[in-house]
C-alpha cells in the first residue's frame, strides 16, 4: 500500500514510517518540521519507497498532489506538545483546524481513508475513573490557551465524524493517552524523557506542581501496532477509540522511580507551576482511558508497561540519543 503521514517526521510519525516501511509499504511525509525532526527520519531517507517532502498541510496544492497518489492518510500533523501549544497559540490553532479540514476536503475528493490521531486532552479536567470515548468533556476558560487544544482536537474530531456520516468517507479517530519511549524528546514537555535526561546528567528532576497528578503512559511500540490494526480494521470506521495503557502513576512517582532505575544521585524538586508554566496555566489531575472498546473492536491492548518504558528510554539517551 501507499500510505501518506502528515507530521511523519514526529516522535510517533517516524516510528510509523519506520513500521510500514519494513513492512515493504511505501510511504509519502509531509512534515513542516515545527515540532517534528529531520533526525527522526535520516535514517529512512536512503530508502526507495520512502518520499520526504517538507511542507506543512496548510500548502493544499501539495498536500493535493500528494492524496492523489496514496491509498490512505495517517493524519498525524498537529502542534504538540503542552509548553509548545501554549508559547504558539496562533499556529497551533491554525494547524489544527485548517490542517485538518484540508486533509478531510481532499480525502474526501479522491475518496481516501483516514484516520485521524486524536488526543486525551480531549477530555480536559474529567477526573473519573477510568474514561470512555463518550464521557464529557470538562473544560476551563478561553483565556487558559492550554483549553484551545483540546478544543482544536475537539474540532478535528467533530470534523471527522461529520465527513463520515455525511460524505461518507472512511476514517477513524484514536485518542492517545501520553504516548512516549526512546526517540521521545522532552522539549515540549514531555514528562519521561525530560526526568531521564535531568536524572542520568545528575541535575534536579523538576516536579511541576504538588506531584499527585496522575498519567498513563503508553509505550510507542503498543501504540503504533494500534494504529496499524485501526487503520486495517473495517468494523472501527466511524468510531472514536481510547489507546492507552491504564497503568496509572503519580509524577511523584514517576520521578522516584526514574531515579532509582538510573541510579541517579539528583535531587527532586517540586516546582510551581506559576514558574514553571507562567500564571495562566491549569495542569490536569488525572487522566486514566477506558480501553474496552478497542479490546472490543480490534483485539488491542498494550504489552508493554511503565518499567519496560523507562528501560528503553535510559538505553537510548545512555548511546547519546
Ligand atoms: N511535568 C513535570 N515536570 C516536567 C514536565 C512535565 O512535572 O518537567 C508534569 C506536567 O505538569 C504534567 C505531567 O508531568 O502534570 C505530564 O506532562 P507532559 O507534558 O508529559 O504531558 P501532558 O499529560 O501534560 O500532556
Amino acid at each position: 500500500m501507499r500510505y501518506l503521514i502528515t507530521g511523519g517526521a514526529g516522535f510517533i510519525g517516524s516510528n510509523l514510517s519506520r513500521f510500514l516501511l519494513k513492512k515493504g509499504h511505501e510511504i509519502f511525509v509531509i512534515d513542516d518540521l515545527s515540532t517534528g525532526f529531520f533526525e527522526n527520519i535520516k535514517d529512512l531517507e536512503q530508502n526507495k519507497n520512502f518520499k520526504f517532502i517538507l511542507d506543512s498541510i496548510l500548502n493544499i496544492e501539495i498536500l493535493e498532489q500528494t492524496i492523489q497518489k496514496v491509498d490512505a492518510i495517517f493524519h498525524l500533523a498537529a502542534s504538540v506538545g503542552v509548553e509548545y501549544v501554549i508559547n504558539n497559540p496562533l499556529k497551533s490553532i491554525e494547524i489544527n483546524v485548517q490542517g485538518t479540514e484540508n486533509v478531510l476536503k481532499l480525502a474526501h475528493r479522491y475518496n481516501k481513508k483516514v484516520l485521524i490521531t486524536s488526543t486525551s486532552e480531549i477530555y480536559g479536567k474529567n477526573e473519573k475513573d477510568a474514561l470512555i470515548e463518550t464521557d464529557d468533556r470538562i473544560l476551563g476558560s478561553t483565556t487558559i490557551s492550554r483549553w484551545s487544544y483540546s478544543n482544536t482536537k475537539a474540532l478535528d474530531e467533530f470534523l471527522g465524524l461529520a465527513y463520515y456520516h455525511e460524505k461518507k468517507l472512511p476514517l477513524t479517530i484514536i485518542r492517545l493517552f501520553n504516548t512516549t519511549g526512546p526517540g521521545q524528546v522532552g522539549d515540549y514537555g514531555m514528562v519521561v524523557p525530560r526526568f531521564v535526561k535531568q536524572a542520568l546528567l545528575g541535575k534536579p528532576i523538576t516536579i511541576y506542581g504538588d506531584g499527585e497528578q496522575t498519567r498513563c503512559f503508553t509505550h510507542i511500540d503498543d501504540v503504533i501496532k494500534a494504529i496499524e490494526i485501526v487503520m486495517n480494521e473495517k468494523k472501527c470506521e466511524g468510531q472514536i477509540f481510547n489507546i492507552g495503557n491504564p497503568d496509572e502513576h503519580s509524577i511523584n512517582d514517576l520521578a522516584a522511580i526514574i531515579r532509582k532505575m538510573t541510579n541517579s544521585n539528583s535531587t527532586i524538586e517540586h516546582i510551581p507551576y506559576e514558574k514553571a508554566m507562567g500564571s495562566n496555566f491549569e495542569d490536569m489531575r488525572r487522566r486514566v482511558p477506558d480501553i474496552t472498546k478497542i479490546k472490543k473492536y480490534a483485539n488491542w491492548e498494550p504489552k508493554l508497561y511503565l518499567k519496560e518504558i523507562i528501560e528503553d528510554i535510559i538505553e537510548y539517551q545512555k548511546n547519546g540519543e
